[in-house]
């Protein structure tokens, strides 16, 4: 084991590059027995605690369900997201307060991601399942998020005519990830929400 091997772990994380990576290897010598225990200990407690809600695939915590599935008061809507961080934000921005479904991805054919690797299916079932009456597609507006919201409207208009689906408007940036929004362009973001398809009826 040597400092490059460690580096090349801490370069596998989202947005690191060479030279963080490396500063974070040094970092890591220079920590105290107990904080490097400490922060061990968070990680593997992360692991152990945090699961996929059965039901939205969002974060959950010491339970099947998140703790938005287990609100039982909230309308009867799904805004569709790529990640659980994409459900943090759109809590955060405290303009929606419906129920989420995450896919864990967005289909590519770059990438070779197919529908049936994402959590997509189950997501048809809900709506019957659970009443909702209106679906709100919340890709992010790049070709792959385009390409998800297209599949995803015409799957449901066949299987569910009557719920009407949006997507988010433009108040998020063309080729802006969701995660990179701030509250106030989340939340004109739904204010300008698009009805998907009306023009094919
Ligand atoms: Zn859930």
């Amino acid at each position: 084991m040597n400092l490059e091997e460690l580096s090349k772990q801490f370069r596998r994380l989202p947005g690191v590059g060479p030279r963080t990576a490396e500063k974070m290897a040094y970092y890591w010598l220079t920590l105290e027995d107990d904080e490097a225990e400490r922060f061990l200990r968070t990680l593997e407690n992360f692991r152990r605690q945090i699961t996929l809600c059965k039901r939205c695939h969002n974060l959950a915590v010491g339970s099947d369900l998140c703790n938005i599935c287990q609100d039982n008061r909230r309308d009867k809507a799904i805004v569709v997201v790529e990640t659980p961080q994409d459900v943090e934000n759109i809590e955060q921005a405290g303009i929606y307060h419906g129920y989420y479904h995450v896919l864990h991805g967005l289909i590519s054919p770059r990438k070779g991601v197919t529908p049936e690797q994402l959590f997509i299916s189950d997501l048809f079932d809900r709506i019957v399942d659970e009443g909702i009456t209106q679906v709100i597609i919340a890709t992010s507006f790049t070709m792959e998020g385009d390409i998800t919201a297209d599949y995803l409207a015409k799957q449901l208009k066949t299987l569910q005519p009557n719920i009407p689906i949006y997507r988010l408007g433009t108040g998020l940036p063309v080729g802006g990830e969701l995660n990179y929004a701030d509250k106030a362009t989340l939340r004109a973001a739904f204010i300008t929400k698009q009805k998907v398809g009306e023009e094919n009826d």
